[in-house]
């Protein structure tokens, strides 16, 4: 059995989520759409998914829009919000250290429809400050977007400084999360956050690929990304995917159940791990940190891709740094100002509900068996 230590590139999916799906797919499988008795059941499972979603944001089901995934939630988010602010000004304001789901949709924001965009250095371990915020906001800000976990360094942002000065100084202007890597990993509450749009995926909490949400607070008349058949209360178009909604469902209720417990020992076993590489391995750095999934590591002068083959060969999945991109180095370490030989020597480990210490501790062993082993052969020049 391979040992995952990949969890903020994607999640297995939980057993409650599994159930769920198979009955969705097998037994109420009709289009929710359909006025007949077994539409009206598939209906009422996409309402009992979306309940279940908005507790653990807390916010209200009708806050709550499903979609496809983080990416399109984003694009929904940014896309839509901008234009919809448009009256109040062109100026958009994120960071460096945003998801690509983020960066690219801003670039073309700012490339084809005139918008000005800000883009924030983060600070030295990914997070963005509040103050740097406040210092950067213009009376023409329309849109402030900031992510609440880095998903390369676990930094946790203080969305809820960066809201207050948002609505202090810009109290038009709206305020989107990516919290694809925060919710059900680090406390999340739309209601004392202060955003306007949240954005959620569920393959990162233990639902299936193909599902996400997108709260839209309350009295925020956000136009649709998708037009169409009018689903969604006309917010989001298409069939609704009801097997992965009372997937995302469950697995929203399952990780809301087991919140305290999970991050408690998932804070326990980062803080194992991180003290054992350090004692372990001279001059290792760990990059970052604060939410209890994420662990980012560095030994400088080592390259990542290296290391990784020998971690593979023992059937151990790490990452190299963000997963969602193929090759190039990670755009995120080099904006927190960290030198070439630490970015290339950058390995993410990510952990989950289900990760033992075992797995923990096999994953120590290997890296520290990795460096010795290697020492002459991959040293670079
Ligand atoms: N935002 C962040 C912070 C992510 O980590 C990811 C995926 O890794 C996404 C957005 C994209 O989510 P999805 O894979 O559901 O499109």
């Amino acid at each position: 059995m391979s040992i995952y230590l990949d969890n903020a590139a994607t999640t297995a999916v939980c057993p409650e989520a599994a159930k769920a799906a198979l009955e969705a797919m097998t037994v109420q499988y009709a289009n929710p759409g359909s006025p007949h008795a077994m539409g009206r059941a598939a209906a009422a499972l996409v309402e009992r998914g979306r309940a279940q979603v908005a507790r653990a944001l807390d916010c209200l089901p009708e806050e709550l829009f499903f979609t496809s995934c983080g990416t399109e939630g984003n694009n929904w988010a940014l896309r839509r919000g901008a234009e919809y602010n448009a009256r109040h000004g062109k100026h958009l304001l994120s960071s460096q250290a945003e998801h690509p789901a983020v960066l690219r949709t801003l670039e073309e924001l700012e490339a084809r429809q005139g918008f000005t965009l800000t883009l924030l250095k983060p600070e030295r371990d990914g997070s963005v400050s509040p103050d740097a915020v406040r210092a950067a906001l213009r009376e023409d800000t329309c849109l402030v977007s900031l992510m609440c976990v880095n998903n390369e360094t676990g930094a946790v942002t203080d969305l809820a400084a960066v809201a207050r000065a948002v609505r202090e100084r810009c109290p038009k202007a709206l305020i989107h999360t990516d919290a694809v890597q925060g919710f059900l990993h680090v406390p999340l509450s739309a209601r004392s956050l202060g955003a306007d749009l949240i954005t959620l995926s569920g393959h990162k909490v233990h639902a299936p690929k193909g599902i996400g949400a997108l709260y839209i607070r309350k009295g925020l008349n956000l136009p649709p990304l998708l037009t169409g058949g009018g689903q969604e209360s006309g917010r989001r178009s298409g069939t609704p995917a009801v097997e992965l909604i009372a997937a995302f469902g469950a697995a929203a209720e399952r990780g809301m159940q087991s919140f305290a417990a999970d991050s408690a020992r998932m804070a326990e076993l980062r803080g194992h791990m991180a003290r054992r590489l350090r004692a372990e391995n001279p001059g290792l750095l760990l990059l970052g940190g604060g939410a209890p999934q994420l662990l980012s590591l560095s030994l400088p002068g080592w390259r990542s891709e290296v290391l990784m083959n020998f971690l593979e060969a023992r059937d151990i999945c790490v990452a190299r740094s963000s997963a969602c991109k193929r090759g190039g180095r990670s755009q995120v370490l080099a904006a927190m100002g960290l030198p070439g030989d630490v970015i290339d020597g950058a390995i993410r480990v990510s952990l989950s509900r289900y990760t033992t210490r075992e797995e923990a501790d096999a994953f120590c062993d290997a890296l520290r068996d990795a460096r010795e082993r290697l020492r002459s052969s991959v040293r670079r020049r």
